[in-house]
């Protein structure tokens, strides 16, 4: 806890629990800062609630569930509507919130809201989405359909590298499925998270519905153990998402846990190079590596090893600074524990004697001397058992592997425990087509750098980065937050369709 930094004022902001329809503030005793990573500066705190707190919006959610489930579809799909409406017209506000706390650029603060968005607005078509299933005459006048019931209490539990785009991927699906929902926010930015709750009740969603409590691995746990809790979905690290799923399963709950990555991208040397190489830059360095789907590694196949010198030079030229300077294209990094973690693992990727080809760990920027930059950073001459290809570095580090053919390229990635994303770059139809078929991770981009699925689709990443069947948004997430119910009817016209008594299984 870093809340011994620095005394905020009192006219601080703090970000409150939502609990039963109102915003409160936590009686907790234990608060932490959020703090600018540009700057250091406090931009606010936050609780970690206290078990009654926890206690009391999970009871709330139980409360409201009985209501909410018997609303109409279409009042929960207009709740919806009327949300996606004020959060298209925040826009620009919650970005400023969520690069102040964050420290990502502007315009990518608003693609993380944008991103989020477009499941709110997949959401308006519940009314289609959560259809069940019919048949008529199983047997004589005998029907069967299916019905997709809401489960009860679901929780979400998110991380801070996109504060808005996965909270929209979570409370808004299951909402409008008709369960009610306990939001846990990452405490490094829930201010952002929060401007979007206050806007979700603007819209109408009913007391109860919607709860938030903030807080680190005792807020977690609680959730994670308590019997009115049917469902939960995680997004964040490989080892807390093993620790919640277990936790979760072990409790009898549903559980979708969304984990860390180490996402390849493969260039062959028939791809467009000047297209191919933007695209790795912005996949490797934006949002400061901080994405689950970032390029973290290129793997340069034959020819496209000449590449390399272009790829330096551009990232050379991107500009490190504040995200809410204008000429920004790499902000800070969340934290300085994140920095000074990024930077250990750049010393190892020395000392273990990969080539250092781009270093970023003494960028300086001018007016913000304190905030937690690493500079883009490339090592090429990498191999597989070097700390920096087997760890998610989690920042503007792109680690180059070189391989004689395709086939080597599948043939490395399938053996990574990872299976997130990757991307294959080349203009050979033939080649994209036995990458994709041949390729072990769940989301393959062509041509395409950061394939994260609209919300038509779900988020299918796979092997080491997930447990659970159900990714999240789309349709398998409405398989996640419904249970399905099937009934079996037969209506007795009158008396003569009587057959008598039937002691077999069979229907007739
Ligand atoms: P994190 O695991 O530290 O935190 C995620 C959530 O878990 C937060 O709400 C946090 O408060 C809580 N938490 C932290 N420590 C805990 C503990 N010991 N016990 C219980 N709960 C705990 O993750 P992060 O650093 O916020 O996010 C970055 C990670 O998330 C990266 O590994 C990234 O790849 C991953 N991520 C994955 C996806 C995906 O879809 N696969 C998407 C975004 C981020």
């Amino acid at each position: 806890m870093n809340s011994a930094l620095r005394h905020p004022s009192p006219s601080i902001r703090t970000a409150k629990l939502l609990i039963d329809g109102k915003f409160i503030d936590s009686k907790s005793a234990h608060w932490q800062d959020i703090i600018n990573p540009a700057t250091q500066e406090v931009v606010g705190r936050v609780p970690m609630a206290t078990a009654e707190e926890v206690e009391a919006a999970i009871a709330s959610a139980h409360h409201a569930f009985d209501k909410w489930r018997r609303t109409p579809i279409g009042t929960r799909a207009r709740v919806m509507l009327k949300f996606q409406e004020l959060v298209r017209n925040n826009i620009k506000r919650i970005a400023h919130t969520l690069t102040t706390e964050q420290g990502k650029t502007l315009a990518d603060a608003e693609g993380d809201i944008f991103r989020g968005l477009e499941v709110v607005e997949h959401a308006c078509a519940i009314g289609t989405l959560q259809l069940g299933e019919f048949a008529e005459n199983v047997a004589t006048d005998v029907d069967t359909f299916t019905m997709r019931q809401p489960i009860g209490v679901c929780v979400g539990i998110t991380p801070f590298n996109f504060p808005a785009m996965i909270p929209l991927w979570m409370f808004p699906m299951a909402i409008v499925c008709g369960n009610t929902f306990v939001l846990k926010p990452s405490e490094q930015d829930p201010l952002s998270t929060m401007e979007l709750v206050e806007l979700a009740l603007e819209a109408g969603v009913p007391p109860g519905v919607l709860n938030v409590v903030h807080g680190g691995r005792n807020v977690v746990d609680a959730l994670c153990t308590h019997s009115a809790i049917k469902a939960i979905s995680f997004v964040g690290s490989t080892h807390v998402g093993t620790h919640v799923y277990e936790l979760g399963s072990k409790h009898g709950k549903r559980v979708q846990s969304m984990m860390g990555a180490k996402n390849h991208a493969v260039v062959l040397p028939d791809a467009p190079r000047e297209q191919t190489i933007n695209a790795l830059i912005g996949a490797a360095f934006g949002a400061a590596g901080q994405r689950c789907m970032a390029a973290s590694v290129v793997v340069l196949v034959g020819k496209a090893q000449e590449w390399l010198p272009d790829f330096v030079k551009k990232a050379k030229s991107l500009t490190v600074g504040s995200g809410d300077q204008p000429n920004t294209d790499v902000g800070p990094v969340v934290s300085t524990r994140a920095r000074d973690r990024i930077v250990g693992l750049i010393n190892a990727g020395v000392s273990e004697g990969a080539t250092l080809d781009l270093d970023g760990r003494n960028v300086l920027v001018n007016g913000f001397e304190q905030g937690n930059f690493v500079g883009p950073t490339i090592f090429s001459d990498v191999e597989p058992d070097m700390t920096i290809y087997r760890e998610e570095i989690f920042g503007p580090v792109a680690v180059v592997v070189n391989v004689d053919s395709l086939d080597d390229a599948i043939s490395l990635i399938n053996k990574n425990p990872m299976g997130n994303g990757v991307a294959i770059f080349t203009r050979s139809g033939a080649a994209a087509r036995r990458f994709q078929s041949d390729i072990d991770v769940g989301q393959v981009g062509i041509n395409v750098p950061i394939p994260v699925p609209v919300p038509y689709f779900s988020f299918t990443g796979s092997r080491g980065s997930k447990l659970g069947d159900l990714g999240p948004y789309g349709k398998q997430v409405v398989q996640f937050y419904t249970q399905t119910k099937t009934v079996t009817a037969r209506w007795f016209d009158d008396e003569d369709s009587n057959a008598g008594v039937n002691m077999t299984i069979a229907l007739r």
